[in-house]
């Protein structure tokens, strides 16, 4: 089944499953489902839809308080796993299930297996995003069936069992079993990589047929090291600490832990509040070194756009103590 024929077919099921009462409806999509805006729209059009059009990249960015603040009854979240919240609004979350075919899945289980009778895995680690989870359980039980363990994964707040976010890699529990990651594109991937950085890990693409093994861990360690320099050989005094009013990337309470540690270590911090954070809001305010609580990929993928060292709240310790050990930046709730 293509995307598109996924989105309009659960677009069809949730009509059915709300009510006149329900409307005005206010609508966020992921990026990747914009081009099926108008589709969806029209779908809904008895509900008094508008689409909410900013950037959306994950259930962390839930507009549920700008719904209700526009007096929008129910808002309609389409392709995130459901965020833990109490919401101002009816918020109705549809998952856009992507069920492979079954050569799809026999394609996936022959990797896995070639590469663990190749390197003598005798246990394995697998994991997808909420787009391919449906697919994980047959996958597991096909490597199980030919005497592969598979590590059991753990249930969250944030993500089921075998899934990971961008900014959660939580779900794992086995830290040495090497890692099948299921799906498309870098981002998901280089979190795991970003976390478990003394893992094998691979990526196995159902859309595009090819997998790899992603070694991307060193140079990321040595970037991250290179940018906590760049803040102490410049001797770093004014730090901007960055937070996000997206609901599931605000994260004050840290922002002022950090300022604490920062003020302790005779350093001025300062907190700064904004929903995106483009370095262009604060630029000429004269800070010389940034704190980014907000999405941790900001800090890991977008560092460069920065003018100023971009660090994790994880990486402040290592102004202090270049000796401790680097931690990745993962949002727990
Ligand atoms: S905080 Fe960033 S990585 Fe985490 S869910 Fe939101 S957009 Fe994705």
């Amino acid at each position: 089944m293509i995307l598109k024929d996924i989105v309009i077919k659960q677009t069809i099921d949730l009509k059915k499953k709300i009510s006149k009462k329900d409307a005005p409806i206010a609508i966020q999509l992921p990026e990747g489902l914009k081009p099926f805006g108008k589709d969806i729209l029209k779908i809904l059009k008895d509900f008094d839809p508008v689409l909410f059009i900013d950037p959306c990249y994950g259930a962390c960015d839930i507009k549920d308080d700008l719904a209700k603040q526009l007096k929008f009854k129910t808002l309609i979240h389409f392709g995130h796993y459901p965020i833990k919240k109490k919401f101002s609004v009816k918020s109705i979350f549809v998952p856009i299930d992507y069920y492979l075919e079954k050569e799809d899945i026999d394609f996936i289980v022959k990797k896995i297996l070639e590469i663990s009778k190749t390197n003598n895995y005798k246990k394995v680690t697998i994991l997808t995003t909420i787009q391919y989870l449906k697919n994980l359980e047959p996958i597991r039980k096909e490597l199980i069936k030919n005497k592969l363990t598979v590590t059991e994964c753990r249930k969250t707040d944030r993500v089921e069992k075998g899934m990971i976010l961008g900014c959660d890699c939580s779900t794992v529990t086995d830290k040495d079993a090497p890692i099948f990651f299921i799906g498309d594109g870098v981002f998901h991937a280089n979190n795991i990589a970003y976390v478990f950085f003394e893992q094998k890990i691979y990526t196995i693409s159902p859309l595009n047929r090819d997998y790899k093994e992603i070694a991307i861990s060193l140079a990321f360690i040595k970037r991250r090291y290179g940018v906590v320099s760049r803040a102490l050989l410049q001797n770093s005094q004014n730090f901007a600490i960055l937070v996000s009013t997206k609901y599931g990337q605000k994260r004050l309470k840290l922002a002022k832990e950090i300022a604490k540690k920062l003020i302790k270590h005779g350093k001025s911090a300062e907190i700064l509040i904004s929903d995106y954070i483009y370095e262009s809001y604060f630029i000429g305010m004269g800070f010389d070194c940034y704190i980014n609580t907000g999405c941790p990929r900001l800090t890991y993928d977008d560092y460069i756009r920065f003018d100023k060292p971009l660090l994790s709240p994880t990486e402040v310790d290592l102004l202090f103590d270049i000796n401790k050990k680097l931690e990745i930046d993962q949002i727990k709730q």
